[in-house]
């Protein structure tokens, strides 16, 4: 685990005041360029959770996709797009909440999931918290079970870890 820490802190881009002034973004598309690191993330997060231990990844628009894409393939699971306002096609439920750095609103298709599939919800990173609360009530509003959160970064001097307790949060590296 603290190689896979060092690995993503290797791979990632601090951009000042983006989107935003104040706000220092962290950009983890070099580590998706990357091939064997990427593999190496996926890797183990897959083996963090264990083989069976979920049934299904739902993935946080826009980089949680790329994450949970291929965890789903690794696994051989399928993936559900947790998606930003108005970009699902059919009936949804929706969240609104507030971000870092603005509001926003997630919406999941009502079928997305079977009931009680057990569903793994992964996006890049974790801030504030309001993202990943939003699109884990929308996964139990649409009959998923949450087995487990995961991000490759979790911003610990904000307070997202505990806006979704008593949930696990697992991060790969938490700075
Ligand atoms: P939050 O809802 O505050 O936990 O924000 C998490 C969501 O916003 C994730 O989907 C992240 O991709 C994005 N995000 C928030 N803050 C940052 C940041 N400082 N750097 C990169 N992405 C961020």
């Amino acid at each position: 685990m603290a190689d896979l820490a060092e690995l993503v802190a290797s791979r990632i881009i601090e951009v000042p005041d983006f989107p935003k002034p104040g706000i220092i973004f962290k950009d983890l598309t070099p580590l998706f360029a990357d091939g064997p690191a990427f593999r190496q993330v996926i890797d183990g997060i897959v083996a963090h959770y264990g083989p069976g231990s979920f049934d299904t990844v739902a993935g946080i628009e826009a980089r949680g996709f790329v994450i949970a894409a291929a965890i789903a393939y690794a696994t051989g699971v399928g993936v559900v797009p947790v998606r930003k306002g108005g970009k699902l096609p059919r009936e949804t439920h929706r969240a609104s909440y507030e971000l870092e750095y603005g509001e926003a609103a997630l919406e999941v298709h009502i079928d997305a999931f079977l009931p009680g599939q057990r569903v793994l919800v992964v996006d890049d990173v974790l801030a504030t918290g309001g993202t990943a609360a939003a699109t884990l009530d929308l996964v139990e509003r649409a009959g998923g079970t949450v087995v487990g959160f995961t991000v490759l970064l979790e911003l610990s001097f904000l307070p997202g870890r505990e806006r979704i307790a008593p949930r696990e949060v697992h991060a790969l590296l938490a700075a």
